[in-house]
């Protein structure tokens, strides 16, 4: 397994946004979450991620423990170990968070040079390798803001491999994208698939779920309410609030 966790609990004052959370992920799997807005999607990925954390529960990336349960309390990892953790797994914007101030090749090298502390010509040579997988090799020296937004979506992808994650996280890539870019994205992401590369993606592309996951979570209001192959969620399901969450997807 590369990823565990057990029992997860995180609120935001008096809000529980995640109220019970258990799921694994194995090396080389794709999960697709999805799940109605506000049902903790992105708090998930964010606990899982580091840049929130949780109240209570457990989480263990790659074999090593970012949290553990001490009675009712959980207790995280010394900052050694959650930094190697953090190496340990990359994460895609909705909003792709690119820098504005650099160029796209700056955007890739920067974090190769300041996490990894690579050389910059080896960062470089890894950026411009990257940039020709996403297809992008002739925008290295544009600006984000040059870009459209499926192409910046792309960047952010290859600034997110070019630390090597074992895991990559996506929190609906393509939702900001206009419908004709969406494509363009999904292709990159369905070629990481084929790679085998670990990969937990929330998404509203129902299509795209059900063709590129081996497996498919559906969250609502801050549960796992079902999960199965895609087959089974999308084909076979039994659970009421599956059916009319998806029902209400056919008909948008
Ligand atoms: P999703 O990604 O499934 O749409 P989110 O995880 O973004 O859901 O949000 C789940 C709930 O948590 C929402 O009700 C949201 O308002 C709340 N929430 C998320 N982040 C915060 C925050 N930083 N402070 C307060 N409430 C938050
Ligand atoms: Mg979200």
């Amino acid at each position: 397994m590369l990823l565990k966790a057990i029992n997860l609990e995180k609120g935001f004052g008096e809000t529980e946004v995640l109220k019970d959370i258990s799921m694994e992920v194995r090396e080389g799997e794709v999960v697709a979450i999805i799940g109605p807005s506000g049902s903790g999607k992105s708090t998930l990925l964010r606990c899982l991620t580091q840049l929130e954390r949780v109240d209570r529960g457990q989480i263990e990336i790659c074999g090593k423990q970012m949290v553990t349960m001490n009675g009712e309390k959980a207790i995280y990892a010394d900052n050694r170990t959650l930094h190697d953790i953090i190496l340990d797994v990359g994460l895609v914007f909705q909003n792709f968070n690119l820098f504005p101030h650099m160029t796209v090749l700056k955007n890739i090298v920067e974090p190769q040079v300041k996490v990894l502390k690579k050389e910059k010509e080896e960062a470089q040579r890894k950026a411009l390798e990257l940039l020709d997988k996403v297809n992008l090799k002739d925008k290295a020296q544009a600006y984000p803001g040059e870009l459209s937004g499926g192409q910046q979506q792309r960047i952010a992808i290859a600034r997110a491999l070019a630390l090597n994650p074992r895991i990559l996280f996506f929190d609906e890539p393509t939702s900001a994208l206009d419908p004709e870019l969406t494509g363009e994205i999904l292709k990159v992401i369905r070629g990481l698939a084929e790679e085998n590369m670990t990969m937990v993606i929330v998404t509203h592309e129902m299509a795209f779920a059900r063709d590129v996951a081996d497996r498919v979570i559906f969250m609502d209001n801050g549960v796992i309410m079902e999960e199965g192959t895609p087959e089974e969620m999308f084909s076979n399901t039994a659970n009421q609030r599956t059916k009319e969450f998806l029902q209400r997807f056919n008909e948008n």
